[in-house]
């Protein structure tokens, strides 16, 4: 099987066949800037030391400084951050921040590290990769398993290292270290402003759309709630455990809050004062991305619809929350059986088009409501949605195949712009 990077490169050579780009920019976006594997030392509760593998990759950052998130997964490889790097150069060029792309991450199950031992090895990493980031060089923000502690860590241990307050080097804080209002919720409500404006071109109505959402983390269960609220059906939804289905729509509030106190959906209707419908049926993560539902969001990890299992698909559209989680041979799969594909690149664009906000406010040392956070969210998916709709109306082509299209001209610009430096 090849590599995830070989795979996502293939988005890109299938966009550079629309646009005419200099051979140049099209030679540089085949490969990433930089990047930098490290070892950190941890000292672990028990007094033993433990040595973790840890990654920073800069893909691109004509546009900008490098921007992406950094993942502890225990699955996190070289391969792997490349390519989410890649994503985000594309998403941040798609969205028009001034951003290059980057990603992060640790191979490490975060899970069975103790608070103290998870400060630690946050903070080392920050030790490790220091030199290599910074406010204007490559910023920082959550992904898989990180969150606004953590971020909080590792602003703070980099302003250490720097002696001064250095709030811009990560975005996703804690709101008392300078995080904005919004940021926590912002991938996901990036992503409703996407489907919701999406959908009515399609006569597609709340009422009668039935969802199914793979992966019950910060953004998968945000999306849940958001569209559940507005009157869609949701379905199904699962996480690493598991999942479940009721054809008569799931009560979202009430799962969030069992996983809130059992981290896990699993066993979430044995329950029954938590949750209220008992018809429901146990289903694993694979049989979710085959339920007969009109949407089908991922909301968990990379490849999850493969060759393997996307002639299965029946959902009518799939909006991709995750990133990565179509392969591009499924991609043709999906494509021959008419089903609308939004693309990661877009759909997920909104967690870090409110990172970018929150680097501004940091910088200007301004901050925004909530309301006005949302507002100016918003404008820029609608408005960057709507961009990739009309050159879908030009050249018939895919949805993903249009974002690329849309990012690459911008990024091509961009390196004109520089002129001729090698
Ligand atoms: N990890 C998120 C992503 O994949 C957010 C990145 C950011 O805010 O920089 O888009």
């Amino acid at each position: 099987m090849s590599s995830l990077f070989a795979d996502a490169s293939l988005r890109l050579e299938k966009a550079l066949q629309y646009v005419t780009i200099s051979e140049d920019a099209s030679e540089r976006l085949k490969y990433p800037k930089a990047s930098l594997s490290v070892s950190i030392p941890v000292r672990m509760d028990d007094g033993s030391l433990k040595i973790f593998q840890g990654y920073r990759v800069r893909y691109d950052d004509t546009r900008g400084p490098g921007k992406g998130g950094v993942r502890y997964h225990p699955s996190v490889c070289l391969d792997e951050v490349q390519s989410l790097a890649f994503w985000m150069t594309f998403k941040c060029a798609l969205l028009n921040l001034p951003f290059g792309g980057a990603k992060g991450g640790i191979t490490v199950n975060p899970k069975l590290l103790s608070k103290a031992e998870l400060e630690r090895l946050s903070r080392g990493y920050i030790e490790a990769i220091a030199d290599f980031i910074g406010p204007d060089v490559d910023i920082l923000a959550p992904d898989v398993y990180t969150n606004e502690m953590i971020m909080g860590w590792m602003m703070d241990q980099y302003s250490i290292i720097r002696r001064r307050i250095s709030p811009g080097v990560v975005t996703g804080k804690p709101l008392t270290m300078g995080g904005s209002q919004g940021r926590d919720t912002a991938t996901a409500t990036g992503a409703f402003y996407v489907i919701n404006s999406v959908l009515p071109q399609f006569n597609q109505k709340p009422e009668t759309t039935t969802v199914a959402v793979q992966g019950f983390g910060n953004a998968g269960a945000e999306i849940a709630h958001l569209l559940a609220k507005s009157g869609y059906k949701v379905v199904a939804v699962s996480d690493s455990q598991g999942g479940i289905y009721s054809p008569h729509g799931l009560d979202i509030s009430s799962i969030r809050e069992y996983k809130r106190k059992h981290l896990s959906i699993k066993g979430v209707y044995c329950h029954n004062t938590v949750c209220n419908i008992v018809e429901h049926e146990n289903i694993t993560n694979e049989q979710l991305l085959t339920l007969d539902v009109d949407v089908l969001i991922p909301a968990a990890l990379e490849k999850q619809i493969t060759v393997e299992n996307a002639s299965g698909v029946r959902a009518k559209f799939i909006f991709e929350v995750a990133n990565g989680p179509i392969t591009s041979e499924a991609d043709k799969i999906l494509e021959a059986k008419g089903i609308h594909v939004f693309p990661d690149i877009l759909i997920n664009a909104g967690g870090v088009t409110v990172s970018y906000l929150e680097w501004v406010q940091n910088r200007n040392g301004l901050y925004w409501t909530l309301k006005e956070v949302q507002e100016k969210l918003k404008e820029k998916m609608i408005e960057e949605a709507e961009a990739v709709w009309k050159i879908h109306q030009e050249l018939g082509v895919s949805f993903r195949t249009c974002a690329y299209i849309h990012g690459l001209n911008r990024l091509n610009m961009a390196m004109s712009a520089k002129g001729t430096r090698d």
